[in-house]
């Protein structure tokens, strides 16, 4: 595999096309918003700027990662001599769809396509496709070019082949990756989206308060952040929707998310992107969070 392309230049995107970038894959980078593309290729500059100043990358490194990187706002022209696309756009069912059915008419047919999905099945999105034993899902973990684990997701139809080809693709980018079957949340958000449910619970019954609850888990149980300031993180929006996707799933009612997670999306208290969550993020940085309305 030598040419990848990434669809959506947001979050994620970016961090995508950073990895292969910097590990000496073309990439084509596609967001049908020039603004979000704009964004996205700053974003990996000032990334890249970082590694600088943490001695892990040279600033002729970075010139030639970014000159390996070609954005795109066309689809069509963004995707046609792809070997690999990597799908993270926006998490709703029908944009996925949408997009798996042009990308299984625009792409060479030995392409893989996967998609960095949390929590939409792979096996439906394969579906709309002609070649569903070439798809699944490459689930990496915020922030790209940091975080060590990529989920490899195999729908019911993906080969053994297309699973070997991106477990070794993903060792090649220097990640760990781990082989996890289709079921919803698969693994990661199947564990972690109950326990920052049940720590959005805690708080609604009065339990504790917010840097409380926070404090027990980082303490107590050494996680690096309390779930409260992870779930404002990862955007209360998204937590709501992977929890939906549980709750529907598996039809146990455990999974269904808590009020409190239901009102503050619904006021768009978004977590740090929105500037407000379960902390204050004043100067829109996600680095000093403060405690916000929920302080005693
Ligand atoms: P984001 O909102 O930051 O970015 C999504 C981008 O997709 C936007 O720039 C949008 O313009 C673009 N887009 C939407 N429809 C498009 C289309 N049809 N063609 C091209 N571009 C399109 O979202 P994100 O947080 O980067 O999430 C992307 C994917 O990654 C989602 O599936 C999400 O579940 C998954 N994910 C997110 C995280 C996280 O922590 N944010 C972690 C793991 C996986």
């Amino acid at each position: 595999m030598k040419n990848i392309s990434v669809i959506g230049s947001g979050t994620m995107g970016n961090g995508i096309a950073h990895l292969f970038a910097q590990h000496h894959f073309e990439v084509s980078l596609v967001d049908l918003s020039p603004d979000q593309l704009h964004k996205g290729m700053a974003t990996i500059g000032k990334n890249m700027d970082r590694q600088i100043a943490k001695g892990t990358l040279t600033e002729a490194d970075k010139a030639a990662s970014l000159n390996r990187i070609s954005p795109y706002t066309s689809l069509a022209d963004g995707v046609n001599k792809a070997d690999l696309v990597v799908e993270a756009a926006t998490e709703k069912i029908e944009i996925k769809l949408d997009l798996f059915r042009q990308l299984d008419l625009l792409t060479p047919a030995n392409a893989v396509l996967a998609s960095n999905t949390s929590s939409i099945s792979i096996t439906q999105i394969a579906a709309v496709t002609q070649r569903p034993s070439q798809v699944i899902g490459m689930h990496f973990m915020n922030p790209v070019p940091v975080m060590k684990l990529v989920e490899v997701i195999r729908g019911y139809a993906t080969s053994e082949e297309t699973t070997r080809q991106i477990m070794d693709l993903s060792s090649q980018l220097e990640k760990v990756p781990v082989e996890v079957q289709d079921y919803p949340g698969f693994v990661a958000n199947r564990i972690l989206m109950p326990m920052i449910n049940e720590a959005i619970y805690t708080l609604y019954e009065g339990v504790a308060g917010v840097s409380e609850i926070d404090t027990v888990m980082k303490l107590g149980m050494a996680h690096p952040m309390g779930p409260l300031q992870l779930a404002d993180f990862i955007g209360l929006d998204v937590c709501l929707s992977i929890l939906r996707v549980l709750h529907e799933g598996f039809g146990n009612p455990k999974y269904a998310p808590c009020p409190l997670l239901i009102n503050m999306v619904a006021a768009g208290f978004k977590g740090s992107k929105s500037g407000e969550g379960f902390y204050s993020y004043p100067a829109g940085t996600k680095d000093y969070p403060v405690s916000s309305r929920f302080s005693k």
